[in-house]
């Protein structure tokens, strides 16, 4: 079977965006609709000459932090449980939130490779300074990447394979 390579994070960080980037196709869909959607998406993706799988995770909307927090954790662990290296996407315009950290922690206590991704860095050149803020979660050098752009996305998947 093919390594797996989950994404998770808050709503509205980008993972579907980051998904569709990295699979070179619009396979999942950005910002959804209120209501219940599809809540896991699979395709293989190649990189460098090797296949793995990869895992969007979205679910239902938010209702409340309440919400969001339990179905973040709910992801995290069925990516814990399932994938062989855990990309959590965060947000350079909103910085590290509580939720975040919850899931880092989460992420950190399990063992299993992970891989952070700050996406929306959408300039080139130098990272902003708030890109600095996301060390604070513990998981080593946070990855710039701008999932519209596709800048950073080769450097994101070279920190998946260096766990596979
Ligand atoms: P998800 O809920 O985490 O799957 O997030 P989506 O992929 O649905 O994206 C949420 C919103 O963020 C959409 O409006 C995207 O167009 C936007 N977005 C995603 N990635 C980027 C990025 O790299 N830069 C910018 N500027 N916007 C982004
Ligand atoms: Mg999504």
């Amino acid at each position: 079977a093919k390594p797996i390579i989950a994404i998770v994070g808050r709503p509205n960080v980008g993972k579907s965006t980051l998904f569709n980037k990295l699979v070179g196709q619009r396979l999942s869909i950005v910002k959804d609709t209120p209501g219940v959607t599809r809540d896991r998406i699979y395709s293989p993706c190649e990189w460098r000459g090797k296949e793995v799988m990869l895992v969007d995770t979205g679910g239902i909307e938010p209702y409340s932090n309440d919400v969001i927090l339990s179905q973040m954790r709910r992801q995290a662990q069925l990516a814990i449980e399932s994938a062989d290296v855990i990309v959590l996407v965060t947000d350079l315009r909103t910085g590290v939130t509580a939720n975040d950290q919850e899931v880092a922690s989460m992420l950190l206590k399990s063992g299993k490779p992970v891989v952070l991704c700050v996406n929306k860095v959408d300039t080139i050149g130098d990272v902003p300074p708030e890109y600095y803020e996301f060390y604070n979660l513990g998981l080593g050098d946070p990855i710039p990447v701008s999932s519209v752009h596709g800048h950073g996305t080769g450097d994101l998947l070279d920190a998946c394979f260096e766990h596979i």
